[in-house]
């Protein structure tokens, strides 16, 4: 039986011109899967003010419904793992780039995209973390595969103000590692350290303009959100056997650096994909979440808004404006 639902909708009204609305669409005009899902809570990441801006290397048929994450219960199911009253979560894959989004009271998807929601977790806590959680995550589960332990130094985070940075701090805090914050924003410095930095440092104490190989050694680790002269310069800055993750490129999409980083000093840049990640390794993460790695996210780090505040907070996170996350509240 069809329902009638609300979304929030990107229209493209002449070329390169977009408008947004909240519209009442009904779940026959959602596209086919095994699951649907009646959203309780989505969240709000730089990808989605991509796609509602129009950007076409993230969205490219619009009218649209962006949300790339959605954690609510199921419906309907024809897939044999759920079944209708589970709590679920839907992070990345297509969804919210061209497929209907999580910006609504209801998504369809195939199942293997959906992750059951683990005990110990909430659903509007699995938001909190979203994209940007389940990104954090991968990105320290990455450093720890790698070897690197609390012991060995400091871990630099880009962007700690941001979704994925300030994640990634209170990760890291959580676990014991010395966490230096890396932050454009001064009044983002006493909530970094409440969250778990031991440090913070302004953008510019990473902008190394000397064309000097090598920097001195400071981090044992790094997990970069900005990419561009930050990401060269943390990798300048690395000790021996040092790895930094990647993940974003708010700084810049562009990278230059050269070989003398990996061949003097044995470091490793590891990239990392929350969107089409092997489903079992999200739900490693997903646990992790739920048991050890449960941070203590302050509630002010925390924007809980309805669709119609959504349009504010997109033109905020494209302008590097948004501290901590923003969760948007459905039915
Ligand atoms: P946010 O907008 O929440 O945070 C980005 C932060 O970067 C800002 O808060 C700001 O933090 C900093 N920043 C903004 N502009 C600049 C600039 N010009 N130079 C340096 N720093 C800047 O974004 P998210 O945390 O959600 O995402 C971060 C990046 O990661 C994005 O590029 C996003 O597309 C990418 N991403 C990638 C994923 C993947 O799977 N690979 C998944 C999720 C996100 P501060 O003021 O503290 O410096």
């Amino acid at each position: 039986m069809s329902k009638k639902f609300q979304a929030y909708r990107v229209k493209e009204v002449a070329e390169k011109q977009y408008t947004t609305s909240i519209e009442s669409r009904s779940t026959d005009d959602l596209p086919a899967g095994d699951v649907l899902i009646k959203v309780q809570y989505s969240s709000l990441n730089f990808k989605d003010a991509l796609s509602a801006s129009g950007n076409k290397g993230v969205t490219r048929n619009f009218p649209h419904t962006p949300g790339i994450d959605a954690a609510g219960t199921v419906e309907h199911s024809d897939n044999q793992n759920f079944k209708k009253g589970d709590k679920v979560l839907v992070t990345g894959f297509d969804l919210g780039m061209n497929t209907s989004g999580g910006m609504a009271e209801y998504i369809r998807v195939p199942a293997e995209w959906v992750v059951a929601l683990p005990k110990g977790l909430g659903l509007r806590e699995s938001m909190v973390y979203g994209t940007a959680g389940l990104t954090a995550g991968l990105s320290v589960y990455q450093l720890i595969n790698q070897g690197i332990n609390p012991d060995m130094g400091k871990i630099v985070v880009t962007g700690a103000s941001g979704g994925v940075g300030s994640m990634a701090v209170a990760i890291l805090g959580k676990l014991g590692f010395e966490v230096v914050a890396a932050t454009g924003k001064e009044s983002a410095r006493d909530l970094l350290k409440s969250l778990g930095a031991t440090e913070c440092i302004g953008r510019d104490a990473l902008n190394d303009e000397s064309k000097r190989p090598i920097l001195k050694p400071l981090y044992a680790g790094a997990i970069d959100t900005v990419g561009g002269n930050m990401l060269a310069t943390i990798l300048k800055s690395l000790q021996y056997n040092g790895v930094a993750t990647c993940c974003g490129l708010v700084a810049s999409p562009a990278l230059s650096t050269s070989v003398f980083p990996f061949i003097l000093k044995g470091v490793r840049l590891i990239g990392i994909d929350s969107v089409q990640c092997d489903i079992n390794l999200r739900k490693v993460v997903w646990d992790h979440f739920a048991s050890d790695w449960k941070v203590d996210y302050p509630e002010e780090l925390v924007s809980e808004i309805g669709l119609d505040g959504l349009d504010a907070k997109i033109a905020s996170i494209l302008k590097g404006g948004i501290s901590g996350r923003v969760i948007v509240k459905l039915s």
